[in-house]
């Protein structure tokens, strides 16, 4: 090779001139976030697969069932023990633990610069015969994260913090998402004097919990405290078990009406009233619930509708029933779709009136909006997985979550990991211990992505 060619002395120039322009692009990127610039371009895993999973097990053995799951109902003597074990092991994960007076616990890890707080964790309470995943996968992956930026001496901008909601199951009192609503905002004082099924108040229950009720709005999170609230999730439906897919990126979670609707007819002697004379509210009622369902499936997209009971009165095997009463709820991320249905589903209720000679009346019961998720947070949630080589699908949730109230109050973002069978709320609910794992890796990574991306000048 002729070295002293000028042809290839420019070539070698240019080479040099290029590596040494990539050598300073990739010292700039150190110099931005050494630890960070590794770590998101890495498969490797920074969470602990093993070491959550045991913290999962030992959380699992309040409130153990012979049947398998737990029953960890809010404000309960094993609630009260399981939120012992869970700030202990905040403390040794080195937080600065706080309760504030809606008894939802918060652990503080500080940040280099002075920005909101980067908000994320789950609730440890389940329903009666629950399982052990729902709530507490977003916990314990929660305290995992910390654990894993502790153990890379990781620094964040943000201050980061891991919450436990307090009753989000609403078994106890009846009402759900309890601490995150007070936190929105959403919820106050008037809770206060509600009283369980042993007479006891949710003042009282707040002070077992070593709270000062008094003090309840105090917990409120006011606008702009949060730079965001993620919450890694089981999906609790099929989709991700179904179609093999590890990471669910939540569009938001849908919202629902519900109204009560009675049919009044006319009670009358079933073997004496000819079948052309009949005002059957029951049989009106039935035509009704088949509309619901008609209406609702004839339209492209996820949303569902239920008619949950029928309740027929007198309910007598020899008199044709004069009034019954049945419930209508819809579920979707689109209120718009959902106010589309109920008119069809009016419509409908109209005919059969017309057809089975009775009157039918419906009144609002329940009107729950839908909380979008962050677009920034989604794109953060398919970046962390694509990091990790794992396929995401996006997919609103069906259910009602904590990060659904702390939306009105901060950017929100959810992820969901598969549920086997799409089974919950059941000693049967399951998770594979490799989803259990990508879950809380892909919260890790999308904390240092938030962490970088937001609140940039
Ligand atoms: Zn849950």
């Amino acid at each position: 090779m002729s070295a002293g060619h000028p042809a290839t002395t420019f070539r070698n120039a240019r080479r040099i001139a290029s590596f040494l322009a990539l050598a300073i692009l990739w010292v700039a990127s150190f110099a931005a976030g050494p630890s960070r610039a590794q770590s998101i371009g890495s498969p490797k895993f920074h969470v602990d697969s093993q070491r959550l999973q045991g913290t999962l097990e030992k959380l699992s053995e309040f409130g153990r069932n012979p049947e398998g799951g737990v029953t960890r109902i809010g404000f309960s003597e094993t609630d009260l023990a399981a939120r012992e074990y869970v700030s202990d092991l905040m403390k040794q994960a080195g937080l600065q633990v706080r309760v504030d007076p809606a008894g939802n616990i918060f652990g503080l890890r500080a940040g280099s610069e002075k920005l909101p707080i980067l908000l994320f964790g789950s609730h440890i309470d389940s329903v009666l015969h629950g399982g052990n995943f729902d709530g507490d996968v977003g916990s314990m992956g929660a305290i995992e994260v910390i654990r894993a930026l502790n153990d890379g001496t990781v620094k964040t901008r943000h201050p980061v913090e891991v919450v436990i909601w307090t009753n989000e199951e609403g078994n106890h009192f009846g009402l759900g998402t309890l601490g995150s609503g007070v936190a929105a905002g959403l919820l106050g004082p008037e809770i206060l004097d509600r009283k369980d099924e042993q007479g006891l108040t949710m003042a009282d229950w707040l002070r077992r919990y070593g709270q000062d009720p008094s003090n309840l709005t105090e917990a409120r999170i006011p606008k702009g405290a949060l730079a965001g609230f993620l919450e890694l999730h089981i999906e609790q439906g099929p989709n991700l078990d179904e179609n093999k897919i590890p990471i669910g990126v939540v569009q938001g979670i849908v919202g629902l009406k519900r109204w009560k609707c009675v049919a009044t007819g006319f009670a009358n002697h079933a073997g004496t009233t000819p079948m052309n004379r009949r005002k059957d509210a029951l049989a009106a009622a039935s035509k009704d619930v088949l509309a619901v369902r008609e209406v609702v499936r004839a339209e492209a997209g996820r949303q569902v509708g239920t008619v949950g009971y029928m309740r027929a009165e007198p309910g007598a095997v020899n008199v044709i029933p004069g009034r019954t009463e049945f419930p209508v709820e819809l579920r979707d991320l689109d209120a718009a779709k959902i106010d589309r249905m109920w008119e069809r589903i009016q419509e409908r209720f109209k005919q059969t009136d017309k057809e089975e000679n009775v009157d039918t009346r419906c009144t609002p019961l329940d009107d729950v909006d839908p909380a979008r998720t962050d677009p920034a947070m989604q794109t953060a949630i398919r970046d962390a997985a694509k990091s990790l080589g794992l396929a995401t699908v996006d997919l609103p949730s069906g259910a009602v979550q904590d990060a659904q109230q702390i939306a009105k109050i901060a950017p929100m973002g959810m992820i969901f990991v598969p549920s086997r069978d799409g089974i919950s709320h059941s000693p049967k609910e399951f998770t594979s211990w490799q989803d259990v794992a990508n879950g809380a890796e892909v919260l890790y990574r999308v904390v240092l992505l938030l962490d970088d991306r937001l609140n940039r000048n």
